[in-house]
């Protein structure tokens, strides 16, 4: 009887063991605790001639105004509340783009900058305290 060595078969050499599964190219984020989201029927943005300038591709020279004048139609937005909730929720799951609730992309990162200098502070405050 012919022993046969495991090998490659038809030509094709098996695929090395990949250590991890193939992420998924995009990352969603958890449905958010509210399950019902029928207030985005309401909103201004949904409602616009133009959802796309929510989505603004710069945030430079003519962008700047642009911005600002989205920021100011949010502010007329009767699901402002919402949206922030929802907003919070996402960003907890990482980065938000476009401009949610009057806040420009530009506005949370630096509120986030802001926010992790404290941080930082607090704990270096901490630190020397108990140095001391
Ligand atoms: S507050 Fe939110 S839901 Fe309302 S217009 Fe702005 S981005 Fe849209």
């Amino acid at each position: 009887m012919t022993h046969l060595t495991p090998g490659p078969i038809a030509g094709r050499t098996p695929r090395a063991e990949t250590p991890h599964p193939p992420r998924p190219t995009t990352r969603l984020a958890p449905a958010p605790p509210e399950a019902d989201h029928d207030w985005m029927r309401r909103s201004v943005c949904a409602n616009s001639d133009d959802p796309n300038a929510w989505f603004p591709a710069g945030n430079t020279g003519f962008w700047l105004q642009h911005i600002e004048d989205v920021k100011a139609a949010c502010r007329t937005c009767p699901v402002i509340a919402e949206c922030a909730r929802l907003l919070k929720h996402l960003e907890a799951h990482g980065e938000v783009a476009g401009i949610w609730a009057s806040t420009s992309e530009a506005d949370r990162m630096s509120a986030k900058r802001q926010k992790q200098r404290a941080q930082a502070k607090a704990r270096y405050s901490e630190k020397r305290r108990v140095a001391a």
